[in-house]
């Protein structure tokens, strides 16, 4: 299938309350365009010096959401323009975008990235550390970022009922984070999880293969 046909299959498959984040990492420009043009503004990279490289090619309406790991050294690459981060794992990186978006005199979204797979995962925030995190925020603290979600990824595994189980986690800590301050955005499922992660509550999902193919890491 084409591009095209992909993305207006998965769109056919997504409530209209649920955001889908087009993540177009590896993808050429011209594909993103493609997927623009049929009505997709909200696209998902997660390498800086890629998502640097193909910004300014490319919509200025785009509404880019950074989903990959990010060195504080970074941040002021795309501080200017990028609408969210959704893989924040720690306070520096908080205080760090915090500041470079101070320079712009604007305020950048940020989901808190949470460590919900039982395998080895190197980034995300355990629960009670994306709590204090919050909790700073909700003093006033990082007056430049808004926290309006959580991101998570489950274990890579075919076990559907142990992806369900950590998608769970996930929801359980929105809902209580929510009563404290309200939250529009839990990113959870990918190609192959996301029909599971909207039934566990996710309200945005990162879906790329999917729509533009697979991978090609080699080029
Ligand atoms: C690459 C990536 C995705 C999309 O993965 P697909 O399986 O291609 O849909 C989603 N989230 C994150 C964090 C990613 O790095």
């Amino acid at each position: 299938m084409s591009i095209q046909e992909n993305y207006k299959q998965i769109k056919s498959r997504l409530p209209e309350n649920v955001q889908l984040v087009a993540v177009s990492k590896t993808h050429p420009v011209s594909a993103i365009q493609e997927v623009y043009d049929l009505g997709q503004k909200v696209f998902g990279e997660n390498k800086v010096q890629e998502l640097a490289e193909k910004q300014p090619l490319l919509p200025k309406d785009i509404q880019w959401h950074l989903i990959g790991h990010l060195q504080t050294n970074k941040v002021k690459y795309i501080a200017e323009f990028i609408d969210t981060v959704q893989s924040v794992d720690s306070e520096k990186l908080l205080n760090e975008i915090n500041k470079e978006a101070a320079k712009y005199n604007r305020k950048i979204k940020v989901l808190l990235q949470v460590k919900i797979a039982e395998e080895e995962s190197k980034f995300g925030l355990e629960i009670s550390d994306a709590e204090s995190l919050f909790e700073k925020f909700t003093n006033g603290e990082f007056s430049n970022i808004e926290i309006t979600g959580l991101m998570g990824m489950a274990t890579f595994t075919d076990d559907e009922n142990q992806i369900r189980k950590e998608f769970l986690v996930l929801k359980n800590l929105f809902n209580k984070l929510s009563l404290i301050h309200k939250l529009e955005t839990l990113s959870m499922g990918m190609s192959d999880d996301f029909p599971i992660a909207m039934e566990c509550g996710a309200n945005s999902v990162r879906v790329g293969s999917a729509i533009f193919g697979k991978r090609d890491y080699s080029k």
